[in-house]
């Protein structure tokens, strides 16, 4: 690491007027500072090029120091892939918040939008649907959900940290938090446009029915409505539910329940990738039967640790990150380059082909989800290929030893170390 820090900044500042007469820089056009144009601290050797005298918020800027200093490897000029649920303003009512990363705020987001929500034990998102599949990893505590499939099959189910769910478009469904400590958890809808304030809501649609329509639908009388909500409720807080086995009887359908689970318990699959470096979990339409447009991976990264250098051939990934911290640089034509860091809570985003890695910047494992607009998870590593290529046209083009390219890894790690 030879991020600068906001110290050597203020102190190369401090220096300015005797250094500023230094003009000459390093060479540049060489392996690890490639650019000519230079671009990287590294090329500065006049020290005022390092110096920030303007207005400065160090509590963000600090945050990101591959920002604040980028390698000389990086290019400048990519459209901006981190943005962060850490910035992202809460709507609070009683019974939890929810807050937001949807394209409108992170323009490069076109094929999910991201939704943080927590509900209260008790709390509960108000029944709802809307015209987008909802994705679901829990991150904390439990939550119970219901839906009911286009078939009038009702699911009800508790999930808990390290679930995911899927409600298929469409697909009516209430969340509740539960006892002791409520639930949080990630929406990640499969259309960046989608907002977690534009859902169709249970409450909105009897308000603004004539109450002579609800009388004839229902087959009640009117009058039956007259206490129903003049406005939405959206989150409120509710009584924590009973056993799940009673809310499972008491929704129960002649139809019978849906073929496949809308749950799926992901921190409990055995990993489908595990090295030294870490590990990787998988859940897509192979496993997860349901969630024909979204795949996810979780991805656990051991300190020292990288996920190797890769893309994905059939989607753009949206990334959650949820411990530690990480950096990433994304690779594009131009060619262009760009390295961005991450923390919990922050998310990435990487256009569907574009060339990465993660590596892991701290002393604890970085654990992070990949999740695409997908049916399946799918990837090319860089370093396979290098493995299942002709050597000599590796070697034509890299010059690289016969002696490197037998050295990698011949079956495709994910994490590394291998
Ligand atoms: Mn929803
Ligand atoms: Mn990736």
């Amino acid at each position: 690491m030879n991020n600068l820090t906001r110290r050597s900044l203020l102190a190369a500042g401090a220096l300015g007027g005797a250094a500023a007469l230094t003009t000459s820089t390093k060479a540049a056009g060489v392996f690890g500072n490639p650019d000519l144009p230079p671009q990287g601290a590294v090329n500065a050797a006049n020290p005022q090029s390092l110096t920030d005298p303007g207005p400065q918020n160090p509590a963000l800027a600090d945050n990101l120091p591959s920002f604040l200093d980028p390698p000389p490897t990086d290019v400048g000029g990519m459209p901006m892939f981190w943005n962060s649920f850490n910035i992202a303003p809460k709507r609070v009512q009683n019974g939890g918040w929810a807050r937001q990363v949807t394209q409108s705020d992170f323009q490069i987001s076109t094929t999910i939008s991201g939704v943080n929500m927590r509900l209260s034990a008790g709390g509960i998102r108000e029944m709802h649907w809307h015209q987008q599949a909802e994705w679901a990893v829990m991150t904390s505590g439990h939550c119970r959900i219901t839906v009911l499939d286009e078939l009038g099959r009702p699911a009800v189910e508790d999930v808990v940290a390290g679930d995911l769910w899927y409600f298929p478009a469409g697909l009516p469904h209430s969340l509740q938090g539960l006892g002791p400590d409520g639930a949080e958890f990630v929406l990640a809808f499969d259309n960046g446009e989608s907002s977690e304030y534009n859902t169709l809501l249970l409450t909105d649609w009897l308000a603004h029915t004539p109450p002579e329509v609800l009388a004839k639908s229902f087959g009640v009388p009117a009058e039956a409505f007259k206490d129903i909500p003049l406005q939405n409720r959206w989150i409120f807080q509710g009584t924590v539910p009973g056993p799940l086995a009673a809310d499972q009887a008491a929704a129960m359908a002649q139809a019978g329940t849906p073929p496949n689970p809308f749950v799926f318990r992901l921190a409990d699959q055995a990993p489908d990738k595990k090295t030294a470096g870490g590990e990787v979990r998988i859940a897509d339409s192979g496993n997860f039967k349901v969630s024909t447009t979204m795949a996810a991976a979780l991805v656990r990264i051991r300190p020292g640790g990288i996920r190797e250098l890769h893309w994905h051939p059939n989607a753009d990934e949206w990334q959650y990150y949820l411990q530690g911290s990480g950096r990433m640089t994304v690779f594009n034509t131009g060619p262009a380059a760009e390295t961005a860091d991450f923390r919990p809570g922050d998310i990435g985003y990487v256009k569907k082909s574009l060339g990465h890695y993660v590596e892991n910047t701290g002393k604890d494992d970085l654990v992070f989800m990949e999740i695409f607009r997908a049916d399946r998870f799918a990837e090319v590593s860089l370093s396979d290929w290098l493995a299942h290529t002709p050597p000599a046209m590796v070697a034509a083009t890299l010059n690289l030893s016969p002696e490197t390219i037998a050295r990698f890894q011949k079956t495709r790690r994910d994490v590394m170390p291998a």
